[in-house]
């Protein structure tokens, strides 16, 4: 670690201190998926041999697509900064990848949230000299024994070298490279670890799994995730995006705000439905019969979630 190079904070809470893979996966409860394989073996395989995708996207902002969530590459003379770490499986293509952008190293990694798709490569980060920044119930998941049920695996806790060092509970400013990144907690939204990460400069925002662009998100109701606070995480993002800013979601393509307003319009119309259903008393197989999410289908279900999947996550919070 370049130990002349820390992160140079004005902070107010701050403590010191595979892409998922389409394909059929298991999910309970409820059981929504078919197959009896977790995604988190589903997608730790596919990463294996997955493509790394690279867009630059704007003032040596750049973009990884392929391993796990969307990863934010900032390069610069402080060492390169990520935003998320991919899987480990995809260290060779990922490295490859990071080095056609620039020769610095990579010193500081920031993770959105605890999710595996997000900090799997954290160790290795670590071991080539990243320090690793997040909020603190990242590490709290990361530090020991978590369940996620939707997923239906549990994770044993993570090495040392993969727990993040840096830790925020609210906000928190970092200057790297010359630029500013603006570092935010949401609420409870898609876990309750998730962050935004702006730099502010090029006007990029990293938004985590609060936004999946064009595809249904998973929502982790294990470890403090709902429906309204994936809600109240998009009211934030579109209060904080002009036409101008570059959104990278979690998961999908490089998005902006026309489409964040239509991830929030079909997260709040879906949850109307699906809560008015739940209020008549339908049980969960009687609202998926219904098909709240029929019109929404054909654009948002083609990933991992489909829309009864969908419609299981949105029941279970309303
Ligand atoms: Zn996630």
């Amino acid at each position: 670690m370049n130990k002349n190079q820390p992160f140079k904070v004005s902070r107010r809470h701050f403590l010191g201190s595979a892409l998922f893979a389409s394909a059929a996966i298991c999910f309970t409860p409820p059981r929504l998926f078919g197959g009896d394989g977790s995604p988190v073996t589903i997608i730790r395989g596919a990463a294996a041999t997955a493509k790394i995708n690279v867009t630059k996207l704007r003032g040596n902002v750049s973009m990884l697509e392929g391993s796990g969530g969307n990863i934010g590459v900032l390069t610069g003379r402080d060492g390169k900064v990520l935003v998320d770490a991919g899987i480990t499986a995809s260290r060779p293509r990922i490295t490859e990848a990071l080095e056609s952008l620039s020769a610095d190293p990579v010193r500081h990694l920031i993770n959105s949230h605890w999710h595996f798709d997000h900090t799997d490569g954290n160790e290795w980060l670590h071991s080539i000299g990243a320090e690793i920044a997040g909020h603190e119930n990242t590490r709290k998941h990361l530090s020991v024994t978590t369940r996620v049920e939707g997923w239906n695996f549990t994770f044993p806790p993570a090495p040392a070298g993969a727990l993040p060092t840096k830790l925020l509970t609210d906000e928190q400013t970092l200057h790297l490279n010359g630029v500013t990144l603006l570092l935010k907690h949401y609420a409870p939204a898609h876990t309750d670890s998730d962050l935004s990460i702006h730099f502010t400069d090029a006007d990029v925002i990293h938004v985590a799994d609060t936004f999946w662009n064009g595809y249904y998100p998973f929502i982790d109701y294990s470890t403090g995730g709902n429906i309204d606070g994936m809600i109240r995480a998009t009211e934030a993002n579109l209060a904080r995006v002009t036409d101008k800013t570059i959104v990278i979601p979690g998961h999908g393509p490089v998005g902006n705000k026309s489409q964040l307003i239509e991830f929030r319009d079909m997260l709040t119309d879906v949850r109307e439905k699906v809560s008015s259903l739940k209020k008549e008393g339908k049980s969960l197989n009687e609202v998926i019969a219904a098909k709240p999410t029929v019109a929404y289908d054909p654009k948002w279900g083609g990933f991992v979630i489909d829309g009864k999947n969908f419609t299981g996550l949105v029941y279970q919070g309303v």
